[in-house]
């Protein structure tokens, strides 16, 4: 167990977060510290065919140790954390044979992670638990992935007698910003299909997500003296507020669950001559999510149509831009590999939390760039925050899932 926890804790004390202002990729150059570290590593475990690229995207090759025909299958991880918290400075604490009781992450800031508001503590009670001194993040998005992909390969390389075809690893920077998957070469990785390790607790297993788009609505508006406006004034912000107020009000992120999809509005900002709203769509079927798009284009042109001859042309000017798609569409024709994963966990006693994602991964992604890829459990709880944690056994089982996945891929059928 030492050997993880280890290995966890040199990632997440380099500092990685990414940066959506940046251009370059990385959008930082810190994520190179910890990307030389991983290069190293994977020489040093017996990897073959280790790649950097200018791009940081790392790739390496564990040859099958079979002489029959194998599918290629990947593993894939990213090493940048995200921008919401801070990344610097991480002081991991081990909690040992974890008692179910309140943990004090710090003592002078009275932060503490309780199990009465993060109820999924309770299923770890007797585990080891790493946890945040509560003035960070952790980390564990998604270098827990980068630990047991690694530690995966270490095991197999160790135990030759465990049969497998030919495995790639592949490691990404700038996923927290949306841009993990962007400059990923998909040809190069040569996989058939691939897992992204980046997902939460134990047993999760993922290969639907949300479609997206995002919208960005601008209203014009004509500014007069409110002393002598009558029948002159047209108020920017007033038909931007008639515009949200026409969106369903029950489909919003904080109404809505499972496969229910919403419209979110983000950001306003206006005076009376402009004003500009944002919002983004979010549905898993995408022929809801087409007309949630249609939806955002017809009040907005029942508005242009109202103020037509008042404002003498269009007050409402729609820009809808998709942003990403539900994997599902190009998983289901490979269903076997989502099986697969499945029988990976009912092998080592782990049920399978198979759910929709409320959200995108770099998996749906590399789907659409043709490298269908699902997402299993990393392990950890709480990202992007303070109260973020890894139980170490959950990261034990996720190597075991890994080295079963790679096992059963080689089975002879
Ligand atoms: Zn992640």
């Amino acid at each position: 167990m030492q050997h993880i926890i280890d290995r966890f804790i040199s990632y997440v004390t380099v500092d990685t977060e990414s940066d959506p202002n940046s251009d370059t990729t990385p959008s930082t150059a810190k994520q190179w510290d910890l990307a030389h570290k991983l290069v190293e590593e994977l020489k040093a475990i017996g990897m073959e065919d280790v790649t950097i690229d200018e791009h940081a995207y790392i790739m390496a090759t564990l040859p099958s140790n079979v002489d029959y025909e194998v599918p290629v299958i990947g593993f894939i991880s990213h090493f940048d954390t995200t921008p919401d918290f801070t990344g610097a400075n991480i002081k991991p604490q081990i909690i040992k044979d974890y008692d179910g009781g309140d943990i004090v992450l710090n003592k002078e800031q009275d932060i503490i992670l309780s199990p009465s508001y993060f109820k999924d503590l309770l299923q770890y009670k007797g585990q080891t638990i790493i946890t945040t001194d509560g003035t960070t993040l952790l980390g564990a998005d998604d270098k827990a992935g980068i630990t047991e992909i690694i530690t995966a390969m270490e095991y197999l390389i160790q135990h030759p007698e465990i049969k497998h075809g030919k495995i790639r690893v592949g490691f990404t920077p700038d996923e927290e910003i949306g841009r993990g998957a962007h400059k990923f070469d998909v040809a190069k990785f040569g996989a058939e299909w691939a897992y992204t390790m980046d997902g939460s607790q134990i047993g999760e297993l993922e290969y639907e997500n949300f479609n997206a788009a995002g919208a960005k609505i601008t209203f014009k508006g004509k500014s007069v003296h409110p002393g002598y406006a009558r029948g002159k004034m047209i108020n920017s912000m007033l038909i931007a507020n008639k515009f949200i107020s026409r969106l369903p009000k029950e489909e919003v992120p904080e109404k809505t669950t499972g496969y229910e999809g919403f419209f979110h509005v983000t950001g306003i900002s206006g005076s009376i001559e402009e004003t500009t709203v944002q919002l983004i769509i979010r549905d898993h079927d995408s022929k809801k999510f087409e007309k949630r798009k249609k939806l955002v284009k017809k009040i907005a042109d029942e508005l242009n149509r109202k103020y037509q001859k008042q404002y003498g042309g269009d007050v409402a000017v729609a820009e809808v831009k998709d942003q990403y798609f539900n994997m599902r569409e190009k998983v289901e024709p490979v269903m076997h590999i989502v099986d697969i994963a499945e029988r990976a966990m009912r092998d080592l006693g782990i049920t399978p939390i198979i759910k929709p994602i409320r959200g995108g991964t770099d998996g749906s992604q590399l789907s659409y760039m043709g490298l269908p890829c699902p997402n299993i459990f990393a392990g950890g709880h709480n990202f992007h925050g303070k109260y973020e944690y890894v139980p170490v056994e959950s990261m034990q089982k996720a190597v075991e899932v890994i080295v079963r996945i790679a096992e059963l891929t080689a089975e002879k059928k």
